[in-house]
């Protein structure tokens, strides 16, 4: 980064500076680099923010003192302290200062005749409200992404005026409050002169035109009721309480305002066999105990079939086996998680008399009870249980 230079260097004024004369020299500055003045140009842009940010720091007293004390590094880090961005933000925060009211329609739109930002009649009315729609997917369908339709009733444009409200083949005359320019023009004096504050027209809500004959079909609203079906993308990944923003397909607005958005929300819904951990899945297999003994290939599920696992002889319950990259594909990022294969032991409540006398036979035998090493250890054991998880 480039060093900063001197705030009074940069206003181009003593440091002895009055609070009037280095409001003076602002103003000087803003009206010669202001982008309305300069478009495409990105050093009168940086010349506007810097001078903003000069005179941010030394029209106050308590920042000018402290940047006295310590310069620029005074100034860093400050709760208070500002870095403009955005010319607009610049706008709102100095707008009671050109007499804008914060607005946004400030002297600088009045004296540039700015484009950017110039109200002018609307050509549109009121702006239609967010729409909110929860969706519910299956972890299968977010594994591999999907695409989803979507009936949702909302408002829509009337179709018999085109959603301006008027009755088709009618005309709307110029606003008599506003003279059809959609604003009202007020005149206040300031330290700098004369300004002028713009608000929108309440009485034809800015739009500049008054509907002498009102459309049949919406009663003049320029929208109805209706159904649409949506589409949309759901990336692989995803997690419940992530959304996606559908812009302008919500509610349309009264009057030809602009539709709001679409938000959707995603839901997980329960799966019968696997518990979502982060992008990995656990499974819980249940084998049996002389598969345990012995060793077995199991068939276990997974979220695009079925898969071969082998468990190795002598594995005890709880342990954990891995799928490397059989569960959901990261969101923004290469790759996916795996599946997790936990290992449970099945015990019957039920067996017959054969089984019962094989049982008893082998409980007798030399290596089918723990030693008392082995009980000891189970306490490490239960311990690994835990931590596979963390
Ligand atoms: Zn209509
Ligand atoms: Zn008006």
């Amino acid at each position: 980064m480039a060093s900063k230079r001197d705030y009074y260097e940069i206003l181009g004024v003593q440091r002895s500076a009055t609070e009037d004369e280095v409001k003076k020299a602002y103003r000087k500055l803003a009206l010669q680099y202001h982008p309305d003045r300069n478009p495409n140009n990105k050093e009168a842009e940086d010349k506007f923010k810097e001078a903003t940010e000069a005179y941010e720091v030394l029209s106050d007293q308590q920042k000018r003192q402290r940047y006295d004390q310590f310069g620029h590094q005074g100034m860093r880090g400050g709760s208070d302290f500002h870095q403009y961005q955005d010319i607009n933000d610049i706008f709102s925060h100095f707008g009671d200062i050109f007499g804008g009211g914060g607005s946004g329609s400030s002297i600088f739109e009045e004296m540039f005749g700015g484009q950017q930002r110039r109200r002018g009649p609307r050509s549109a009315g009121e702006p239609g409200s967010d729409l909110r729609i929860r969706l519910k997917l299956t972890l299968e369908e977010i594994a591999a992404g999907v695409e989803k339709k979507l009936k949702i009733k909302k408002w829509k444009t009337c179709a018999a005026c085109s959603g301006n409200g008027a009755k088709p083949g009618s005309h709307k005359s110029a606003c008599p409050q506003c003279q059809g320019t959609g604003e009202l023009r007020q005149v206040s004096r300031s330290m700098f002169g004369q300004f002028v504050n713009i608000s929108a027209c309440a009485f034809c809500g800015g739009t500049g035109q008054i509907i002498k004959e009102k459309c049949h079909t919406c009663d003049g609203e320029g929208r109805e009721q209706g159904e649409s079906t949506i589409k949309i993308n759901v990336p692989a990944g995803v997690t419940e309480g992530n959304y996606m923003t559908l812009q302008g397909q919500g509610n349309s607005g009264r009057r030809g305002g602009p539709a709001g958005d679409v938000i959707v929300e995603f839901t997980e819904e329960k799966h019968d066999s696997f518990i979502r951990n982060g992008d990995d899945i656990i499974y819980t297999a249940l084998i049996s105990y002389p598969d345990a003994v012995l060793g077995a290939d199991v068939e276990v599920p997974t979220l695009s079939g079925k898969a071969k696992v082998k468990i190795d002889a002598g594995t005890m319950p709880g342990k954990m086996l891995r799928m490397k990259e059989k569960g959901i594909p990261h969101l923004n990022a290469y790759g996916r998680g795996d599946q997790l294969i936990q290992i449970q032991i099945w015990v019957p409540h039920k067996i017959n008399s054969h089984e019962k006398d094989l049982l008893k036979q082998l409980s007798d035998s030399e290596h089918i009870n723990p030693s008392e090493e082995e009980k000891s250890k189970s306490k490490s054991l239960f311990d690994k249980m835990k931590n596979v998880f963390s």
